[in-house]
C-alpha cells in the first residue's frame, strides 16, 4: 500500500526570499501533524502562467500570491471569490479537483487586529496613505466594516482616483499627499493607515511630515502595514498615539489561507510564534 503524496503550498511572487510565510505555514502543518510543506517560488511576470498552471496537480493545496502578481493572476484562475473580485486582488489560490479559485485573505487579515482591539469602525473616519495593491483591499475592508469616511491619500493622485472610482462609494474620496487640506483631514481622523512601503530603516523619511502627524487627535490609532517597527510608528508612539504594525495582519491572512486549504482550524499561536521568530532573526 502506498501512502498519499505529501500536500504542497507555495508562495508565488518576487522578491520573496525574506518572506515569513514558509516558517509560519510549515509550523502550522507540523503542529497539526499534516503531511505537507510550504515553499517559495520566485516568479516574474513571464513565469506567472506556468507557476499557476502547475498548481492543478493533485498534491497541491494551492498558493499565496504576492507582489507584483495579485492583480495579474486573476485571469489565470477558474473562479474568483466575490471579496477578491471587489478588492481587485487575489492573495490566495485554492486548488480543488484541478480547479483554481482566487480568494483574498488580506482583507480579513487587515481587519482582524482592529476587531480584536474593539475598534468601532462604524463610527470612525479614516485616512489611508497609499493607493497600491494593499491599499485597495484595505479600503474594501474598511467600507464593508462601515467607516463613515475614507480619504485615500497618494503621491500619484490619479492612482488614488482610479482606486476610489473602482470602490464606487460616496464615503470614499481622494487627496494628493502634498494637498494643503491634508492637515484638516488628519485632524478629524480616528485611524491612519500607512500602505506606503517606506520607513523600515532608521534614516527613512516619514510618509507624513511630522507637522502633519502632529495634527492627529490624541485618540487616533496609527496602523502601518509593514510587519516591523517603522519610523512612522516610532514617531506616533513618541507623540503618545496608539500604534499597530502589520505582523498581526500577516499572521491572520496566513491563518485564513491555511483554513481554506486544509479545512482545519489554524493553530494561530504556533503561526504567530514562527512568524515573529523568523522576522526577528532576519
Ligand atoms: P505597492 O502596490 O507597490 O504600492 C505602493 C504605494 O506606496 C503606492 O501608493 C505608491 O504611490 C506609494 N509610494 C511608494 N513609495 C513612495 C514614496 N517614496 N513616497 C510616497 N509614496 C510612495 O505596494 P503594496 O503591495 O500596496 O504594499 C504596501 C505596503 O503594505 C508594503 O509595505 C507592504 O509590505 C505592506 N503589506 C503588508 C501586508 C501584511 O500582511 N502586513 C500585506 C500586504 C502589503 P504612487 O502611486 O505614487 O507610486
Amino acid at each position: 500500500m502506498s501512502l498519499p503524496a505529501p500536500r504542497r503550498a507555495v508562495l508565488i511572487g518576487t522578491p520573496i526570499a525574506h518572506s515569513l510565510s514558509p516558517a509560519m505555514h510549515n509550523a502550522a502543518f507540523a503542529q497539526l501533524g499534516i503531511a505537507a510543506s510550504y515553499g517559495l517560488r520566485e516568479t516574474d511576470a513571464a513565469g506567472l502562467a506556468a507557476a499557476v498552471a502547475a498548481l492543478r496537480a493533485p498534491e497541491w493545496f494551492g498558493a499565496n500570491v504576492t507582489i507584483p502578481h495579485k492583480e495579474a493572476v486573476i485571469p489565470l484562475l477558474d473562479e474568483i471569490a466575490p471579496l477578491a473580485a471587489r478588492a481587485g486582488a487575489v492573495n490566495t489560490i485554492v486548488m480543488r479537483g484541478g480547479r483554481l479559485r482566487g480568494e483574498n485573505t488580506d482583507v480579513g487579515g487587515f481587519l482582524w487586529p482592529l476587531r480584536l482591539g474593539g475598534a468601532q469602525l462604524d463610527r470612525w473616519r479614516v485616512t489611508l496613505l497609499g493607493a497600491g495593491g494593499a491599499a485597495r483591499g484595505v479600503a474594501v475592508g474598511l467600507l464593508d466594516a462601515g467607516v463613515t469616511q475614507l480619504t485615500v491619500v497618494n503621491r500619484t493622485v490619479e492612482r488614488a482616483a482610479a482606486l476610489v472610482a473602482a470602490l464606487d462609494d460616496a464615503r470614499a474620496d481622494i487627496l494628493a499627499l502634498d494637498d494643503p487640506w491634508l492637515g484638516g483631514v488628519l485632524a478629524a481622523s480616528d485611524l491612519v493607515i500607512n500602505a506606503i512601503p517606506t520607513g523600515l530603516r532608521d534614516d527613512d523619511p516619514l510618509p507624513l511630515p511630522a507637522a502633519l502627524l502632529a495634527r492627529l487627535p490624541d485618540h487616533a490609532l496609527v496602523y502601518d502595514l509593514a510587519y516591523r517597527q517603522t519610523v512612522l510608528l516610532r514617531a506616533a508612539a513618541a507623540r503618545g498615539l496608539a500604534t499597530l504594525d502589520g505582523l498581526p495582519m500577516l499572521v491572520e491572512q496566513g491563518a485564513l489561507s491555511f483554513a481554506l486549504w486544509t479545512g482545519q482550524e489554524p493553530p494561530r499561536p504556533a503561526m504567530w510564534a514562527a512568524a515573529a521568530a523568523h522576522r526577528d532573526a532576519h
